[in-house]
């Protein structure tokens, strides 16, 4: 029997034992959609002296050389590349670089509401931190969720304050369960029969696997306590080592080893197991910026590396969130 009919995880169409973004996407909006990212020139309270300076050891910003575009320029550059990759039924208008809800109230309103109406978009992803949420922001994502479905997405990256201190993060788990609990509870009350992921306004929970000092343990935990939160959507990343960071500098000098791929993919497998089987995976590697990467080069191989997750799910009879009802124990 092939792989895909042997599969009893039943958010999944193909192989694949975790509920892919790709697979939400053909559900909800009845094809693939593609991500445009946008750029609106958003700070981050991490960099300006609010919260803290310098940023995450990990953050560059890139070249930002969208900043000055309008979202329309943008978001027409985004879709002619997207088209000539894929066959899309639409676009999710994604504001990805800096913290999206810091800042001007109504530069904001106006990028998202714009952002809302642009042509074939279908959902709006919206990254920030939890300490960014305010009363006023969050009516801001209740109005833009009553005109398009909105996903927020949060970065937690990991769920110890140890590792929080050490990469600069600026925020405690505490700051981040305030938000996050306050955002959780808007959503639930916009759409209070929506299954997860499919109500007006959603949250997603970044984590990062291979954090300086982290053992398996502790980004087991991280995914352990992210489930019991139960958000819509989890992304996992890999922590890349960009150029001109300063994770950079603590690779260059050895004080930072980056997670072996073999160790990566097994980790990601038992984080599956530990997450919902409802909960949308946004992500099951990181996103770095190619042209700054410094390592791990394995990294490069987006490819094999979902491959090898997806083999080592079936060679074990694993599949996504196989563990929560069992008490969310590990092996
Ligand atoms: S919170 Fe995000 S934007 Fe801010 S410093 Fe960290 S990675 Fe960069």
């Amino acid at each position: 029997m092939s792989q895909q009919k042997e599969n009893p995880y039943p958010y999944s169409d193909t192989n694949k034992r975790y509920q892919t973004f790709d697979y939400y996407t053909r559900q909800r909006f009845g094809g693939k959609c593609a991500k445009v990212t946008l750029d609106i020139g958003c700070t981050c309270p991490n960099k300006d002296g609010t919260r803290g300076k310098g940023g995450c050891i990990y953050c560059k910003d890139g070249s930002r050389s969208a900043i000055g575009e309008g979202i329309g320029v943008q978001y027409e550059n985004g879709i002619a590349v997207a088209g000539r990759k894929w066959k899309v039924v639409g676009y999710i208008p994604y504001f990805q670089s800096g913290t999206n809800t810091y800042g001007d109230i109504s530069a904001l309103r106006q990028a998202f509401f714009t952002a809302a109406g642009l042509p074939g978009a279908v959902m709006l992803g919206i990254g920030t931190r939890a300490d960014c949420l305010g009363e006023e922001i969050l009516e801001l994502l209740a109005e833009t969720a009553e005109k398009i479905p909105v996903m927020v997405e949060l970065g937690l990256q990991s769920v110890h304050d140890r590792t929080a201190e050490r990469i600069n993060r600026g925020h405690s788990f505490v700051d981040f369960l305030d938000g996050y609990d306050r955002l959780y509870h808007l959503a639930r009350q916009l759409s209070p029969d929506a299954k997860p992921g499919y109500g007006k306004l959603s949250v997603g929970i970044h984590l990062i696997n291979g954090l300086p000092g982290e053992t398996e343990e502790d980004m087991l935990a991280s995914a352990s306590v992210t489930a019991s939160l139960r958000p819509d959507m989890v992304k996992i990343h890999l922590l890349h080592v960009l150029r001109d960071t300063a994770l950079a500098g603590w690779y260059g000098s050895g004080a930072y080893t980056p997670m072996e791929k073999e160790a990566y993919t097994h980790l990601v497998c038992r984080q599956l197991r530990l997450l919902p089987p409802e909960t949308i995976i946004g992500r099951i590697t990181g996103d770095g910026m190619a042209d700054d990467l410094l390592a791990p080069q394995w990294s490069r191989r987006k490819t094999e590396i979902a491959n090898a997750i997806d083999k080592e799910m079936y060679a074990r009879k694993w599949a996504q969130g196989d563990l929560v009802s069992d008490g969310m124990k590990l092996d």
